[in-house]
């Protein structure tokens, strides 16, 4: 009798040159398990629109292997959301979400399967220690992205916590009930709540390929993530709106009570237009912040779907 089975969901884009090195690291770790624990494995495989050769090799390993699936996407709608059409599919009792670069170290599996197992945990996660590898300026940023939302947010955003992890049941049917379109995985992993343990290693590069991820769309990403858990840039905002007006009310009382006493010649122009061009650029960057809530609070409110299929395995198509 198995012990469980464990949904691998692996998320792909143009990943051609990793998917079989993926898949010879993931076998070896499936064959110990099964040995050790008596679980089964599940793999779910969602291409996210690649224009490379990665559907056809998911089709290829879903004809040599039996509890292969692959969902294809209709076109590239982003990681996030080809992590959700993985989870939606996935039938097992844990589930472990990973990237196919094998910079999450399949061998970490056992590990996560014991904590969740022997020591009552819900999920199991991982946090790298260093980022090695990376350029220093992304790490910085990285570093200060993760001060900056753990402090203006109630949601804890761990530093260096990847998004490779191994879920029980519960814990992912929670996160599908999160069905919210602006997704930030980061987040909603820890919105959820449950008790998490984390695993430290040390960060590994890529195998094969390259990061999909420039800094442009990086610093994008994280903008989405602050607007998506927490609305304290509004408040900063109107703090900042409020803050300009008592200001505005000291120097008019200033100026009034100077030209008063002193009659009023015309000096201080320098001053007037540092002034407006200060006050009209905060005006900007509040409004700015404003727009941002209103965009995403625009998107979710046509409630599109997360992701289109186009194409999946036979063994899914039943559900
Ligand atoms: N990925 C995806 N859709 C995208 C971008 C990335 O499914 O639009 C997948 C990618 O194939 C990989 C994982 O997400 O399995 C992580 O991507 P990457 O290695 O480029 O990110 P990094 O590790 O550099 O943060
Ligand atoms: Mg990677």
């Amino acid at each position: 009798m198995s012990k469980g089975l464990i949904s691998i969901v692996v998320p792909c884009y143009n990943e051609e040159k990793t998917i079989n090195l993926f898949m010879t690291e993931i076998s070896k770790i499936e064959k110990e398990m099964k040995e050790a624990f008596n679980v089964n494995f599940e793999y779910i495989f969602v291409d996210d629109g690649s224009k490379d050769t990665t559907a056809t090799i998911l089709k290829e390993l879903e004809q040599k292997i039996s509890n292969f699936n692959y969902i294809l996407l209709s076109r590239n709608f982003g990681k996030e959301s080809a992590l959700y059409a993985g989870l939606k599919a996935s039938k097992g009792d844990y589930v472990a979400v990973m990237d196919v670069d094998l910079q999450d170290p399949p061998e970490l599996l056992k590990e996560m399967y014991t904590s969740i197992i022997n020591e009552d945990y819900d999920c199991a996660a991982t946090r790298r220690t260093t980022r090695k590898g990376e350029p220093i300026i992304r790490s910085i940023c990285a570093r200060m992205f993760y001060k900056l939302i753990n402090k203006i947010s109630t949601t804890e955003i761990v530093d260096g916590a990847r998004d490779y992890r191994l879920m029980k049941r519960n814990m992912v049917d929670a996160i599908l009930s999160v069905s919210e379109y602006n997704r930030f995985s980061k987040g909603i992993f820890s919105w959820v709540g449950f008790k998490t343990k984390w695993l430290e290693y040390v960060n590994k590069e890529r195998a094969a390929g390259e990061t999909k991820w420039s800094f442009w769309k990086l610093f994008i990403y994280s903008l989405d993530g602050i607007v998506a858990f927490t609305t304290a840039p509004l408040a900063i905002s109107s703090v900042l709106g409020l803050a300009f007006c008592i200001i505005a009310f000291i120097m008019i009382i200033f100026f009034l009570v100077k030209t008063l006493m002193y009659g009023d010649p015309v000096v201080g122009f320098p001053t007037l237009i540092g002034t407006i061009l200060l006050v009209s650029g905060v005006q900007l960057f509040c409004l700015g912040i404003h727009g941002q809530y209103i965009a995403k609070t625009y998107l979710e409110t046509k409630n599109r779907p997360i992701y289109i299929v186009k194409e999946k395995s036979n063994k899914l198509q039943k559900d």
